[in-house]
């Protein structure tokens, strides 16, 4: 798919038009094109170390999701892709190369065509990398809080004054 295409189907995702939109679908179509695919369960999996509008390309166009769990997010603040196949057993890492991309002063709209229009290999530096997913998502069984009676995952639950309880209980404990 033409990277404006690929575009199209991001922003009905996403809701708007965006540099950052443009950043994640030139990601996700070097993926693509470089032997990896859609990912309907979770064969594909994504560690990305920010939340910005890019993210949603990613999981509209790969198929990584937070509901399927094959989208990590490690909040680093940084335009960094890594993408594990569990089928192939390969990596690969896309760390975007502002030197290429701040360089120019455009505008908004103009950010997005140049992005289109661009090779990603000209936006990010690339690299084949070991192949290191984490671990799948995990199935639990929730019990209910003992304070507000909210089912709470198991590991999740904290334990103050002899009581389970979920998080948002277990802060207002302590406040
Ligand atoms: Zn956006
Ligand atoms: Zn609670």
């Amino acid at each position: 798919m033409e990277a404006k295409d690929l575009m199209e189907k991001a922003v009905r995702f996403h809701g708007h038009i965006c540099p950052g939109l443009a950043i994640g679908v030139l990601a996700a179509k070097y993926v693509l094109e470089h032997g990896y695919d859609y990912s309907p369960n979770e064969e594909l999996v994504a560690v990305v170390e920010n939340d910005n509008c890019s993210i949603d390309a990613i999981q509209v166009i790969l198929g990584t999701t937070f509901g399927k769990g094959n989208l990590v997010h490690q909040d680093y603040g940084k335009i960094n892709y890594y993408f594990y196949d569990r089928r192939t057993k390969k990596g690969i890492r896309l760390a975007i190369n502002s030197k290429k991309f701040d360089a120019k002063k455009l505008s908004r709209d103009e950010k997005i065509q140049f992005l289109l229009n661009s090779k990603p290999e000209d936006i990010f530096n690339i690299y084949e990398i070991e192949y290191n997913p984490p671990g799948l998502a995990q199935i639990e069984e929730s019990v209910p809080c003992e304070i507000c009676g909210e089912p709470t995952m198991n590991s999740r639950l904290m334990t103050y004054n002899g009581s389970e309880m979920c998080i948002p209980c277990y802060k207002k404990m302590r406040s």
